[in-house]
């Protein structure tokens, strides 16, 4: 296993994360192939293990948390995170973090983020009267967290001003990358900033929730006649270790197959060459099922509701790939005015779009797509009713 130094800790370059573990047929967790799992891992030097508290609805924490039980607990690095991202009731700090370390079965949490403060969530994170920022940085004084941070699916134009107001609080930061959200969630600007100011940067999403291991016949076949021994999962690994602001890759593992794999990726496998590295940018457009903006923003002056045009095309884009939520969630930080639903198919923006989309179709047809199934709003319901129920089932 290669290791990377950040905050002052040996972290394992490949970590485990817990959002994605393997199940029974009647949905719960399969803990024993989940202890098989974290035995692996630490057998073969994988020492971040990742959860969060939405995770299984609540249940990947005291997943983890007992297929560690075992280790001595300075053998391992357990992450968890805040859900200041979802809609709550209320903010209870203490409630919730009490309850997190009680499910883990610790004292503290190594590593501690603030889970996604984005365009939406920064106005909770910074009302004083939930006082969340100041609870996590007093337990960190307290030591029941040793590394306080934070993740994010913010755009990149915003990183900047969270950055300013999270300040020396924060020491780390988790973001989406991988070769297609390099250019199609800008996650490019996003390290360089995070690089500028020595955040470490940890890695989520490094396959976007498996899309990037099967890549299509013909991209598999250029991947697969270069390296045939590699997976094509392991290119999108490799393909992050030529990022020297990185300090750990979460892979959501469900099988004991693909963490095999993912370790032997992150023990004998070496960054991509030059060449390499241009060919996934290159397999990264052909990934690109969405509408050619270039974010040139001519059709902006003309649009009668004005409508940030090239933004809602990039989600329109992005809903090809990301999960519905992700695209959902950052939509609720658009105020209403601003959705697709406002636009009343002038085509004033289409007349001067130099790539000629259809952009009244388009934003009919993203429309639709983010009314389809629950919003965030509600989907944050639904988890915080599993939440309190597993709370009245546990003895
Ligand atoms: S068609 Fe829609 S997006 Fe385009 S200018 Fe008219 S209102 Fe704006
Ligand atoms: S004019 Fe066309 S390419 Fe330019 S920002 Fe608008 S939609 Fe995108």
């Amino acid at each position: 296993m290669k290791y990377s130094n950040a905050c002052g800790e040996e972290i394992s370059r490949l970590a485990f994360g817990t959002m994605r573990l393997p199940l029974l047929p009647d949905g719960s967790i399969d803990q024993e192939q989940v202890n098989e799992m974290t035995d692996y891992a630490m057998e073969h030097g994988v020492n971040y293990f990742d959860t969060a508290y939405p995770y299984h609805d609540g249940r990947s924490e005291t997943a983890i948390g007992k297929a560690l039980s075992k280790y001595p607990r300075e053998s391992y690095r357990l992450v968890t995170k805040f859900p200041g991202h979802q809609f709550m009731k209320k903010y209870d700090c203490e409630g919730i973090f009490n309850e997190q370390l009680a499910k883990c079965g610790v004292e503290y949490f190594d590593f501690y983020l603030l889970h996604n403060i984005y365009e939406n969530s920064l106005p909770t994170y910074k009302n004083r009267d939930y006082g969340i920022i100041d609870y996590f940085v007093k337990q960190k004084e307290l030591g029941r967290i040793r590394h306080l941070g934070f993740s994010t699916h913010a755009r990149a134009e915003n990183l900047e001003e969270i950055l300013d107001f999270l300040g020396d609080r924060i020491e780390f930061c988790q973001i989406q990358l991988n070769y297609l959200d390099w250019t199609l969630q800008d996650a490019k600007r996003k390290v360089e900033l995070l690089g500028s100011r020595g955040i470490p940067v940890m890695v989520m999403e490094p396959v976007r929730g498996g899309k990037l291991t099967d890549l299509g016949e013909e991209n598999n076949r250029k991947l697969k006649a270069r390296r045939p021994e590699e997976s094509i999962a392991s290119w999108a690994f490799r393909w992050l270790m030529n990022i020297p602001e990185i300090a750990t890759v979460l892979s959501g593992m469900s099988s004991l197959d693909q963490m095999k794999d993912n370790i032997r990726t992150f023990s004998e496998g070496t960054p991509l060459d030059e060449e390499e590295w241009n060919m996934m940018l290159d397999i990264a457009e052909t990934l690109k099922k969405g509408v050619p903006c270039t974010a040139c923003r001519y059709c902006c002056a003309g649009c009668p509701k004005e409508l940030d045009i090239p933004m809602l095309l990039a989600g329109y884009n992005d809903l090809k790939f990301a999960s519905a939520m992700t695209v959902k969630m950052q939509m609720d930080g658009t105020p209403a005015e601003k959705w697709p639903d406002q636009c009343i198919g002038c085509g004033a923006c289409a007349a001067v779009c130099p790539q000629q989309i259809d952009i009244p179709e388009v934003m009919k047809e993203f429309n639709g797509m983010l009314r389809t199934g629950p919003t965030w709003a509600e989907l944050c319901r639904q988890r915080e009713e599993a939440a309190e129920k597993m709370r009245a089932e546990t003895p």
